[in-house]
């Protein structure tokens, strides 16, 4: 079983000193937000997320409870709209609509993937951009890449906050992003790219279509991988020293186990952790952050409404 794998190696290399805890991140992170949110409420101001789910996918109403609970652990409100798979997407309209203009909300999010009829598209630029919690608004998508960010993806914000609290240099770096979605993948490169102070590297992005990815990876100082394939990255792929951040989460077959499966990332993380220097593993790395960082957002939007 990996998790007795893992404390094994934790007590023969010193783990600990690899390890990038996301889930400290986090916490330091809710600390911190922990004032703001307070001088909010002085001002009768309680940051609020209205998180939307449409269908049954059960990961989607895990995501969404985990959020909720994150928002009241942290004496913030969240309140969840649900619609059937087959609700029109004029309904699902009316709803964010009502929701663009409620004062009492800060945040709006759609949990992705919608089911296969609904036009992503239509649904997502329907959100006020102010209230884009999730930043994948074209317009919010826009001001990221052309450098002036009003709301940033969380996934990919998560990371850079990672690397900014263990201090891990990114200018000048050449960093691989493998997977190109819209929600992490792109955002990742453009964040890593820009000219800021956790970015200024030298970016490649791959994805399913790359010739030789083990080319890129091979070469680079830090790698982001988000493809969802389990132990897809192995020692064989990096070089030494490298910096690797695993955004995958995927489930796999535990019989060992009550619930038959345990979640693994990306990355085969005992075949890596003698060669990086530094690693998030799963779970308890990127998965804490992309949590807490929409808290962040909803925070810093809530700060919009004081008069
Ligand atoms: P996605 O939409 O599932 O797309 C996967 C990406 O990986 C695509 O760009 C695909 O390339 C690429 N890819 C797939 N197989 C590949 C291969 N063998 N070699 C190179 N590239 C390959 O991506 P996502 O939504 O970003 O999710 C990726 C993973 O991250 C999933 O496991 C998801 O559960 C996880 N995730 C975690 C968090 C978190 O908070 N930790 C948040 C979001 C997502 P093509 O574009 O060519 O098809």
């Amino acid at each position: 079983m990996l998790i007795n794998k893992f404390f094994h190696l934790k007590k023969e290399i010193k783990l600990e000193n690899k390890l990038l805890s996301g889930k400290e991140v986090s916490l330091n992170l809710a600390q911190e937000l922990s004032s703001r949110i307070s001088a909010l409420k002085n001002q009768n101001i309680t940051p609020k997320l209205a998180a939307i789910i449409i269908g049954d996918n059960p990961a989607s109403q895990i995501y969404v409870n985990s959020k909720a609970k994150f928002f009241a652990n942290n004496k913030c409100d969240s309140e969840t709209f649900k619609f059937p798979s087959n609700v029109s997407e004029k309904d699902v309209l009316n709803c964010i609509e009502k929701l663009n203009v409620d004062d009492s909300i800060h945040g709006i999010l759609v949990q992705l993937p919608l089911p296969k009829d609904f036009n992503d598209e239509n649904i997502l630029s329907s959100i006020s951009p102010q209230k884009d919690v999730d930043g994948f608004h074209p317009y919010n998508v826009g001001k990221l890449f052309s450098g002036d960010p009003l709301y940033i993806p969380c996934t990919p914000h998560g990371i850079i906050k990672i690397l900014d609290y263990y201090n891990i240099e990114t200018a000048g770096k050449d960093c691989v992003v493998i997977g190109r979605s819209n929600i992490v993948g792109k955002p990742m490169f453009a964040l890593l790219a820009q000219k800021f102070e956790r970015g200024n590297a030298t970016v490649s992005m791959c994805h399913s279509r790359t010739k030789d990815l083990k080319i890129y990876t091979k070469n680079a100082d830090i790698i982001i991988s988000a493809i969802g394939v389990p132990n897809f990255l192995n020692a064989e792929m990096v070089k030494d020293g490298a910096v690797v951040i695993d955004v995958g989460i995927n489930r796999v077959e535990d019989t060992s186990v009550k619930k038959g499966y345990r979640i693994v990332g990306d990355v085969d993380l005992e075949s890596m952790i003698e060669k990086v220097s530094f690693i998030t593993p799963v779970p308890g790395g990127v998965g804490p952050m992309t949590i807490a960082m929409l808290l962040y957002n909803t925070v810093f939007s809530a700060e919009s409404y004081i008069i």
